[in-house]
């Protein structure tokens, strides 16, 4: 049976998946929503025999009802391929009483990948069904992280091109040599004098200029976001929740239908949400845990009931979860309504407004299978200490603040249920706040001496994304003042 999505903030205008991929966003700023969370239609069974590649077929194809088998079947394998560097994709790591399921053996090193991998290829086939003549430009302001995952999923992708801008003095240097060393002939990154809001400023007035898109129309581009609001991002991500699953079941874990746990580092609520549509369904998942860093907004939201984003924002060292409006978390408002359009509505623009908003008790009661904790700064570096002293195993900033989590819900509750942490980050990718958590001693090293001691005590071998940077010529050398985004895009596109 097909699926069509709505909008979070208005009724009728259903459109198709692949309408739902091209636009990313609804035009009346809504998100996309499927009209009915699919069941999955295998056994876990069957799907514990499939590789990462079949299994994502069994869930997607419920999604995207659109896709024919033969599209969706060479998306995935475009997309889960030798790019990873094991056949697994996504494999579980046993470490002192949870299971810590790796997403970061992509391209970047980091979960994005899982999603952005394969987004192009979904976006290009969604393009050709809804007659779009046009070349895809992406657009993209980036704090580090999703501009080179974006970057590494476009490059070289037929009928697309990728322009990253990112604070020129506002990323760390690692991120921002993964940037400029970029490779692939349709791909541009500019570092802007400013900081990520005005990047991301300048990106929204640009999405926004009607003229310019006309003019690009006549020149045979449009643009489109690669934004992780976009359902061809929160689709591919509900995949490994599947995979996990059924492995353990493989592996004699647990039971078939057995409940399981699920902890997963939150920032703008997108992994987490992928793991309660998964749970709806049909998978054995009792508890979803959310786990914030010391931006705890979702923490006292379920605590209270209030979101409130009217807070001082705090940098820490697991920055991809330095958020405080967390934009996935309104698809869960919106159902926990009765998937009402209006409610939701309303509750969205109190945000926009004065920055904050409180559900009714109704809606309350139906967040009870969510568990919200965070850990501060101090706890994080304690429990990545902690792990490697017992274990062995070195986890990064953010997967420590799942683990931490995991740790006070157990006390908290008593829970013994077999648990996955989603681990969404190499240690490599945030080498110096790992490496002194464990041992201050390697505070005085650089940032390839540590990625060398994080291999000797770890023994995991250094990931190619670090090692090629190491030595990659650095590819794109253009900086520009905030003003002149639209130009260095016109210039980039030759037109
Ligand atoms: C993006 C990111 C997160 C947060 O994921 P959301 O889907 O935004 O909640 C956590 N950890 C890492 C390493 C990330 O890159």
């Amino acid at each position: 049976m097909d699926i069509l999505y709505n909008s979070t903030r208005t009724k009728g205008n259903q459109v198709k998946a692949s309408e739902a991929i091209l636009k990313g966003l609804s035009e009346d700023g809504g998100l996309f929503v499927p009209e009915r969370i699919p069941a999955l239609d295998k056994s876990f069974r069957e799907l514990s025999e499939m590789t990462y590649g079949q299994t994502a077929y069994e869930v997607m194809k419920l999604y995207l009802t659109d896709f024919t088998k033969d599209e969706l079947l060479d998306c995935i394998a475009k997309a889960y391929d030798e790019k990873f560097d094991t056949d697994e994709i996504a494999p579980l790591v046993e470490a002192d009483g949870a299971h810590y399921l790796e997403l970061f053996h992509g391209a970047t090193i980091a979960f994005k990948d899982m999603a952005l991998s394969i987004l192009p290829h979904l976006l290009t086939v969604s393009a050709k069904k809804n007659h779009v003549k046009n070349e895809i430009v992406i657009l993209t302001a980036t704090s580090g992280d999703t501009g080179k995952a974006a970057l590494a999923g476009f490059a070289n992708v037929e009928g697309t091109r990728i322009i990253v801008f990112y604070p020129k003095n506002g990323v760390s240097p690692i991120q921002e040599k993964q940037m400029v060393t970029q490779k692939g002939k349709n791909t541009y990154v500019v570092g802007i004098h400013g900081n990520f809001d005005d990047a991301q400023n300048g990106v929204k007035n640009i999405f926004g200029d009607k003229e310019l898109a006309a003019y690009m129309d006549e020149k045979g581009f449009q643009f489109s976001s690669a934004n992780s609001i976009n359902i061809g991002r929160l689709v591919p991500q509900i995949v490994y929740y599947v995979y996990a699953y059924t492995k353990l079941l493989k592996k004699g874990r647990i039971r078939d239908g057995e409940k399981i746990n699920v902890v997963v580092p939150t920032g703008n609520f997108g992994n987490i949400l992928a793991a309660f549509y998964a749970k709806q369904m049909g998978l054995p998942i009792d508890k979803l845990v959310c786990a914030s860093n010391e931006n705890k907004v979702l923490y006292d939201f379920f605590r209270t009931g209030t979101y409130n984003r009217n807070r001082e924002f705090v940098l820490t060292s697991s920055p991809s979860m330095d958020i405080l409006i967390s934009s996935n978390l309104e698809r869960l408002i919106y159902h926990i309504t009765g998937n009402d359009p209006e409610k939701n509505k309303e509750l969205m623009e109190k945000l926009k407004e004065g920055g904050s908003y409180t559900i009714t008790e109704e809606m309350r009661s139906k967040l009870c299978g969510f568990y919200g904790n965070y850990a501060s700064e101090e706890e994080t570096a304690e429990r990545i200490h902690g792990l490697y002293q017992d274990t062995g195993y070195v986890i990064d900033t953010h997967t420590a603040v799942a683990s931490c989590v995991f740790g006070k819900y157990k006390k908290d509750t008593g829970d013994g249920k077999v648990t996955v942490i989603a681990s969404t980050a190499s240690p490599y990718k945030f080498t110096r706040s790992v490496m002194e958590a464990i041992d201050s001693k390697y505070a005085k090293m650089g940032d390839f001496e540590l990625a060398d001691a994080l291999s000797e005590i770890s023994g995991v071998r250094i990931p190619k994304a670090i090692e090629e940077i190491r030595t990659a010529p650095v590819l794109h050398d253009h900086i520009c003042e905030k003003t002149e985004m639209k130009k260095m895009i016109t210039d980039f596109l030759g037109i």
